[in-house]
């Protein structure tokens, strides 16, 4: 009998936090590093939000998984390491956070070698990779595989672990979905548009905790999607806070990092298996 991928828990929690900082909107044009304002409102993400967050985890000894664009570790060198100095994972984002659907199938390997490298470079340990935007293509978990990496976080086909079936191997997916992500409660720019609404805190603390109870009946994992630029703010962290809380004293959620979990689920032989290949679509019924 293996192990199981919960241990025992009703719900299993990874905090995740994509350190994006500039890289989004440098997707959308190069020409946004020009806006000044713009830059400063993502930097605030790694110089003002991160260091908070950092210190909130500390305070409640819970572990996390942050997934940072290779641009982003070279653009502040020291900045993976020091994370990963404090007890949590650093995991594959991307390099440049250009979608992989947007990329030719050599761009998106190219893409995903070079942050590779630049981890390597800096003597980080990688153990699992998140899709710019959850964007992946059906070669995306193929590369996963072929670089040695546990897992992915970016499909959406559960709500608990499953393993894909690539080609060059398999991985562990850890789901995501967008109502555990805060980019949709406050993303906000005039430009590009990668948001509109500032929805409150409030709100965003009852969702979660709705989800949460859920998922602590279904025995699922609970993947939260934080942004520093976005939840780093002081009403934004406190509900990030007030929610922590809240999971703590149920008393029956497990806090893990990402490669723990996937560690824990290639061990649990029960782990459904997934397809992993695009449908079938004729030209007669699709025709665009
Ligand atoms: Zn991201």
């Amino acid at each position: 009998m293996s192990e199981s991928w919960h241990g025992g828990a009703a719900a299993v929690a990874t905090l995740t936090f994509d350190v994006d900082a500039e890289t989004p909107i440098l997707a959308h044009g190069r020409g946004y590093a020009g806006h000044a304002t713009t830059m400063s409102h993502q930097a605030y993400g790694p110089d003002v939000g991160l260091p908070r967050i950092l210190g909130l985890l500390d305070e409640l000894a819970v572990p996390a998984t942050f997934f940072v664009p290779g641009w982003v570790a070279e653009q502040r060198p020291g900045l993976a390491a020091s994370i990963a100095e404090r007890g949590h994972e650093v995991a594959h984002h991307s390099y440049s956070h250009r979608p992989p659907t947007s990329l030719t199938p050599e761009e998106e390997r190219a893409d995903f070698v070079r942050a590779l490298e630049v981890f390597a470079a800096q003597g980080v340990e990688i153990s699992g990779h998140r899709a710019a935007l959850w964007e992946a293509t059906w070669r995306t978990a193929g590369l996963v595989a072929e670089h040695g990496l546990l897992y992915d976080s970016s499909l959406m086909g559960d709500d608990r672990p499953y393993i894909v079936e690539t080609g060059a191997g398999r991985v562990v997916e850890l789901p995501v979905h967008w109502s555990l992500d805060d980019w949709e409660q406050y993303a906000y720019l005039p430009a590009p548009n990668v948001g509109a609404v500032i929805e409150s805190p409030a709100k965003v603390l009852e969702l979660w905790r709705t989800e949460l109870d859920g998922m602590r009946r279904y025995r699922c994992l609970f993947n939260l999607c934080v942004h520093p630029f976005l939840s780093g703010r002081p009403g934004r962290v406190e509900a990030l806070r007030r929610f922590l809380e809240y999971a703590l004293e149920r008393g029956d959620v497990r806090f893990a990092r990402c490669r723990d979990v996937a560690r824990a689920a290639l061990a649990d032989s029960g782990l459904p298996v997934r397809p992993h290949r695009p449908p079938v679509v004729d030209e007669e019924t699709y025709p665009a």
